[in-house]
């Protein structure tokens, strides 16, 4: 009999439980125990609806109150010195430390989890790093289960991807996998435990298969995975997921354990060939439901990946699964209230999902739920064929694209010298980057508007009047190129998606994005179109009240796309050129309101690129595409500026300069501009706003600090091409301290600019 079979089930809860019982922990309004209490609340409830839908083999440890890689790195008594942890157990308060810091000591660093809008906190390795096992949460949870008389296989972040994502942090250059020797006995030893708890299987996530593993990689793997086969009383799932196996396919398959899991969605065409190869008495979990969109499956098509691998494998030698945790799906469909039926009975959430998986596990077993097949069929047609997905009007305007839109109508030079008459900015002008402080009164004013308490006159007045505000501030301190603010925007992607055609909300789909803080990704669900003007109004209100430039305020094709649940009819190039052609249109129209400078934020470029270096030109390719299409119908004299909230540019920066923006802002305050070093090595052709002020800190830069890193900026870049702004929007920050420190950099723009044109 094949295994209905699960990874791991989103642990926020229907209704984001997990979020505020660990919020009103950490604002002391609730006890350490009344906390555990509602993780155990969840818990319970997400394995009773993994046993209610039928599941076989539900995850343990799956739940985490932050983040699974420093749950495993307390397990793994993985602590950075700088907590003054004492060796005993490494608890939840330990945790919480690690992941937001202490007074004393900076929380770790925290980043994205492969190609998901997942962040991990990055586990810390020294010369002197040793581990030791000092957690029990494993443990804890599996015991917890049994009690409620669920078998559970706990989930541990498998030993190759613990040091893979990890970062040496004393700068001694050393090698981590150098590491693993003392890593694997701490590994045996958990095993061993659970072994004699009762757990039978232990899945162990290996996501680092979907990426390029050096030799040295393998052969820690090899020798790894020899020493966990000797455990006895215990069988590993090994789990690689968020990808194709490739040339990993061997190491893979030859680990020396009991079931090895795939990812035979977006691996799909490999999984006959794998299942061909694994040993025969080995467990072949298949990853045929996508954890990370929320489609519903196609059952035809997946049954047919089925029957491939069935054919290499015997039935009762099978699972069937998600491809990878159901962590990065939200919870339910059945609060979604707001949706149209037609768009919803295309979807399955993490819940829905489960269906699925044992639909799938039982048609594997010649049990196919006939009505349930049906309707699959129905649904997958209704969706291909329906109105609301296809616009004749959109691929018409795509069809008819031709290499001249992809470009402005000059070169860089052409476009600088008129854009310079046309603005007449000083030398090293001032800017920001978009948004300034989202106050109580912003969002409370946003909140009565959308809850019917405020009209749209009134909200419409009050909007005014921030903008009014903030154009006098902006005037007075003396900036040389200035923003409306921002204030109507609830999030910049949320904000456009909303005034879109082929964009749908849900009422409740948040995921996990890190600790406490959710998303709610928009769905693309059909062809993208811009009904009306989005941004206009707001822009060009806002030029009325000056005489200086304003500069229009759009979030970017790439980052409109990245940061959404996509398509899965099209593919990523086809969808992201659609929104650039709304976002060109929106671009235009602001030229056409007067605006004679317009931003085009692109945050997530960088973060889309493949886990294959294999696959990057492709994606870069597309993804420049998108923004020089969005960017592409302005008259010279218009200036297009980019903002990306980072700074690692070294190996896209080919590609940085191939969108052709007239200027670049990016984040370089805390690295003291060390991170221009990809523009200056690689001679960026056209402008640059290297941030000068660090935006994630309340602190207020000095004037002197400043104009040491514009000095510092200015030492290798041309100086007539340099920009002086903050390193991201002040939405997050409050009045009191970005006006002084608006102030600061404006000072240290003049100072500097004074010294530059004497010296001529
Ligand atoms: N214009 C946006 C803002 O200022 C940019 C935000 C971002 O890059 N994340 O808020
Ligand atoms: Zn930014």
């Amino acid at each position: 009999m094949a295994k209905a079979t699960n990874l791991g089930f989103p642990r926020i809860g229907e209704r984001r439980e997990l979020k505020k019982a660990t919020e009103a922990y950490w604002a002391g309004e609730s006890s350490l125990d009344a906390l555990r209490a509602s993780g155990a609340a969840l818990r319970r409830t997400n394995w009773a609806k993994q046993k209610a839908a039928g599941l076989d083999v539900i995850p343990s440890n799956d739940f985490s109150f932050y983040d699974g890689m420093l749950d495993m790195a307390c397990l793994l008594g993985n602590v950075p010195s700088r907590f003054d942890w004492n060796g005993g157990h490494a608890g939840l308060d330990l945790a919480f430390a690690m992941a937001r810091g202490t007074d004393t000591a900076i929380a770790c660093e925290m980043t994205k989890w492969f190609d998901t809008n997942y962040h991990y906190l990055v586990p810390e390795f020294r010369a002197d790093t040793t581990f030791t096992l000092a957690g029990s949460k494993v443990f804890d949870e599996f015991a917890e289960a049994e009690r409620l008389g669920i078998h559970t296989r706990p989930v541990l972040i498998g030993p190759a991807t613990y040091l893979a994502l990890g970062k040496v942090a004393d700068g001694s250059g050393m090698d981590k996998l150098s590491l693993a020797d003392r890593l694997i006995p701490v590994y045996v030893e958990i095993l061993e435990r659970l072994a004699a708890q009762g757990a039978d299987w232990v899945q162990l996530d290996e996501p680092v298969f979907a990426l390029d593993l050096s030799e040295a990689q393998c052969e820690m793997i090899d020798a790894a995975y020899a020493a966990l086969a000797q455990v006895k009383d215990i069988r590993l799932m090994v789990a690689s997921y968020f990808g194709e196996l490739r040339d990993n396919q061997v190491l893979f398959t030859g680990l020396p354990v009991a079931g090895l899991h795939i990812d035979a969605v977006r691996g799909a065409k490999e999984a006959a060939a794998i299942a061909a190869t694994i040993g025969p008495e080995t467990v072949l979990s298949l990853g045929l439901v996508d954890g990370r969109n929320i489609w519903k499956t196609d059952l035809a098509a997946a049954r047919e990946t089925l029957a491939a691998c069935q054919a290499r494998v015997e039935t009762d030698r099978l699972e069937l699964a998600p491809a990878c945790s159901l962590l990065h799906c939200p919870v339910t469909l059945r609060n979604e209230t707001r949706l149209s039926h037609a768009i919803l009975d295309w979807l399955a959430f993490a819940e829905e999902k489960l269906g699925e998986i044992v639909f799938l596990a039982k048609a594997a077993d010649g049990q196919v739920d006939e009505m349930h097949a049906a309707d699959n069929k129905r649904v997958m047609h209704r969706r291909r064929h329906s109105e609301l997905i296809h616009s004749d009007l959109v691929k018409r305007r795509v069809g008819g694209l031709t290499p001249a839109d992809y470009r402005r109508r000059s070169g860089y030079a052409a476009r600088a010298s008129q854009q310079s008459a046309k603005l007449n900015l000083p030398l090293l002008p001032t800017t920001s980057i978009g948004s300034f402080p989202q106050t109580i009164d912003v969002r409370r004013a946003r909140a009565d508007h959308k809850k019917g308490r405020l009209s749209d006159s009134d909200y419409d007045v009050f909007l005014k009047r921030q903008i009014d505000d903030a154009v006098t501030l902006q005037e007075n301190m003396g900036f040389d190129m200035l923003v409306h603010g921002e204030f109507e925007r609830n999030d910049m992607v949320e904000y456009f998606g909303e005034k879109l055609e082929g964009y749908a909300f849900t009422r409740l789909g948040w995921v996990q994005s890190y600790g406490s803080r959710y998303v709610k990704p928009p769905i693309i669900y059909g062809d993208v179109q811009r009904p009306e003007a989005m941004t206009v109004k707001w822009s060009k209100y806002a030029q009325s009240r000056t005489d200086k430039p304003m500069k229009g305020m759009l979030t970017g094709p790439v980052t409109m796309v990245q940061w959404a649940f996509v398509r899965d009819d099209q593919p990523c190039s086809a969808t992201v050129r659609q929104v650039a052609l709304a976002i060109r249109d929106e671009i235009c129209d602001l030229e056409r309101a007067g605006l004679a400078a317009i931003q085009c934020d692109e945050a997530a470029f960088r973060e889309g690129l493949p886990l294959r270096r294999a696959d990057w030109d492709d994606y870069l390719d597309w993804a420049t595409a998108a923004f020089r299409l969005a960017a592409g119908g302005v008259a010279d004299a218009t200036q297009i500026h980019t903002h990306m909230c980072y700074s690692e540019f070294n190996d896209i920066i080919e590609a940085i300069a191939t969108m052709d923006a007239d200027c670049i802002s990016i984040e370089t305050s805390r690295s003291h501009m060390e991170l221009l070093d990809a523009f200056v090595a690689f001679d960026y052709p056209n402008e640059i706003g290297p941030g000068v002020y660090d935006i994630h800190s309340p602190r207020v830069p000095t004037v002197d600090e400043m104009t040491t890193l514009l000095d510092k900026a200015a030492q290798v870049l041309p100086i007539d091409r340099l920009w002086v702004n903050p390193d991201c929007g002040l939405k997050t920050r409050g009045w009191a301290e970005v006006k002084p420190a608006l102030a600061n950099m404006v000072e240290a723009a003049r100072r500097l600019r004074g010294r530059y044109s004497q010296t001529g």
